[in-house]
């Protein structure tokens, strides 16, 4: 296949887009963090789709025609995109980078993966600016005449993440202590929650376990009325059954969803990844922000 498409592309006639860096991601918020870093001198795909399920996606024999001449590829590591990794190796000797590498890695508490490092780092600040710089370093490692744009871009992006993030972070530490609770469908909060002075309540520990089983109900109940906890969120990729239900038994206020694991299509509510952090963000300090 590979062959086939190189063949193809060399009978192609050349134009300035075949120029361009050709940059290969496994899920949407790197891809849209890449765009943000490399801006016009690359041409950036995401392997999964919008609304996706990044844990335990099954790549089709179509997603290897997009990435198949990718000069680089981005992945998240932490174990959380592994078969792209998997995937990858089909490809041949393209260059890998990781971008939750140099990450301080909080662990997933219970289920099949308890201990493991929970792979949802991009939703803290400073791992959200680790991820760009390490966007930097690669792209440069492939591109070296352009570095000091990649660099420059990156800093950037990353003051425009603090200035996205900051102001609600300090909302959030400003919620009176009985009101401080994250509870969500997925354990995919764990750096949101230490960034923003919060404690977690969750019904599965990460979305390749099993999904609201009546035990994982029943227990969530039981943690929410010990806590107190006031609201229950849910998040896009999921079904919002379980936590709706949850918030009828229990009392708690059902606080919306939240977005994680993907961006939304472009016309959604979601479409770049400061959108998410915003919204996302937004949706937990409101929803705990009233009685
Ligand atoms: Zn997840």
């Amino acid at each position: 296949m590979f062959r086939f498409l190189t063949a193809l592309a060399l009978c192609l006639p050349v134009t300035a887009q075949a120029e361009q860096l050709k940059v290969a991601t496994s899920f949407t918020i790197l891809a849209d963090m890449a765009r943000n870093v490399a801006g016009d001198l690359a041409q950036v795909n995401s392997i999964t789709p919008p609304g996706a399920d990044i844990h335990n996606y099954q790549p089709t024999p179509g997603d290897i025609i997009g990435i198949a001449d990718a000069d680089v590829i981005l992945v998240n590591g932490m174990n959380l995109d592994l078969w792209a990794q998997r995937f990858l190796a089909r490809i041949g000797d393209v260059p890998v980078a990781t971008l939750s590498d140099g990450v301080t890695p909080v662990s997933i508490q219970g289920g099949d993966y308890d201990g493991l490092p929970n792979p949802h780092a991009w939703m803290a600040l400073d791992s959200a600016q680790i991820y760009v710089d390490n966007i930097a370093t690669a792209l440069a490692g492939v591109d070296p005449d352009n570095a000091d744009a990649y660099r420059a871009n990156a800093l950037r992006y990353k003051q425009q993440i603090a200035d996205t993030i900051g102001p609600l972070r300090d909302r959030a530490r400003a919620l009176p202590p009985e009101r401080r609770w994250l509870v969500s469908s997925e354990g995919a909060f764990s750096y949101l929650a230490r960034d923003f002075g919060l404690q977690e309540l969750f019904l599965w520990p990460i979305n390749s376990d099993g999904q609201g089983t009546p035990q994982q109900v029943r227990r969530l109940i039981d943690n929410i009325r010990q806590a107190k906890a006031p609201v229950i969120f849910s998040e896009s990729t999921v079904s919002d059954r379980p936590a709706r239900r949850i918030a009828q038994e229990t009392g708690a206020d059902y606080g919306g969803v939240l977005y994680v694991d993907s961006l939304s299509a472009a016309d959604g509510p979601v479409p770049t990844y400061l959108d998410l952090l915003r919204v996302t963000s937004e949706t937990i300090v409101t929803g705990l922000d009233h009685d």
